[in-house]
């Protein structure tokens, strides 16, 4: 859309146009990703034009290819930013619906929780409210988390009440806020966590906290400790620390580092359920 967008704009007004006789209203699924926030306000009003009346924003998930991930995944400054930025587009665009998907639940962390409670919103509902299967019927707590350890069973060979109650992973997934690793992880600290709780996906072990939070709700002594408290500070000292050239050069730029601590980021259970994936291959 972004490389042809007449072309692009004239067929989607076509698909919109057949829709609509159908009596059919149709939105788009954005991904949050650095190339699309670069983008972030022509792509929305694209959309718009083209007559998009509910836009789905989701956010951007561990790609199979790190480097891939690295230069697309929003550093936590990005996803700060992004946040402002949708507000004012909310605005610009009253007639239009947007919804963020419950990886970006974060956006959601200042609503008090009484009134998050009461308009149901409840974060991460992985094998509670929602449930995903694919296409050789195996059936997973939710779309984002795959692979052989996160099957709950297989729709062509189980029945699905009895996974629904029986299955030892999405009880775990149902009552992930009251096991260990995410009531020792930022997340189980934070004052959001019924609202949000977080995305599983950008947790080490699947279960735990979201590394990625931009910003959680925290004490700062437990910012500290979750060392969310001044990121800048830590690449200074982490530029310090490798040193500089005689002109005063650092020998590594903010943007590298920043780009080292992202690739950290990565989560192990995604490395891997990836692994497995290629040895079966
Ligand atoms: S720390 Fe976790 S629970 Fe709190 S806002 Fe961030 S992602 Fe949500
Ligand atoms: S793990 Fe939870 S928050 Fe993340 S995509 Fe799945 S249901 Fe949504």
């Amino acid at each position: 859309m972004l490389e042809q967008p007449e072309k692009e704009k004239e067929k989607l007004t076509q698909l919109i146009t057949m829709t609509s006789e159908l009596g059919l209203d149709i939105g788009a699924n954005l991904i949050i990703s650095n190339s699309t926030l670069s983008e972030f306000e022509y792509i929305i009003e694209l959309l718009a034009t083209v007559g998009f009346k509910r836009l789905t924003l989701l956010r951007y998930k561990p790609p199979e290819d790190i480097d891939r991930w690295v230069k697309e995944k929003p550093d936590e400054y990005t996803l700060l930013e992004f946040e402002r930025k949708l507000l004012k587009t909310v605005d610009t665009y009253p007639h239009i619906q947007f919804r963020v998907d419950c990886g970006l639940a974060f956006l959601e962390r200042k609503l008090p929780s009484q009134i998050a409670e009461s308009k149901g919103i409840r974060g991460c509902t992985a094998g509670n409210r929602i449930l995903s299967m694919a296409p050789n019927g195996a059936i997973f707590p939710c779309s984002q988390l795959v692979g052989q350890e996160l099957s709950a069973g297989n729709l062509l060979e189980d029945d699905l009440q009895s996974v629904w109650i029986n299955s030892e992973v999405l009880k775990r997934y149902r009552s992930f806020r009251t096991k260990k690793p995410f009531k020792a992880s930022q997340c189980g600290h934070c004052s959001a966590k019924i609202q949000c709780g977080g995305c599983r996906v950008f947790a080490e072990d699947a279960l735990g906290g979201d590394s990625g939070c931009p910003e959680p709700v925290l004490t700062t002594a437990m910012l500290r400790k979750y060392g969310k408290y001044g990121l800048s500070d830590t690449i200074v000292d982490i530029q310090e620390g490798i040193g500089f050239t005689d002109g005063g050069c650092p020998y590594a730029s903010f943007e590298e580092i920043q780009g080292w601590l992202a690739a950290e980021d990565y989560p192990k259970w995604v490395l891997r359920k990836n692994e497995i994936r290629r040895k079966q291959l």
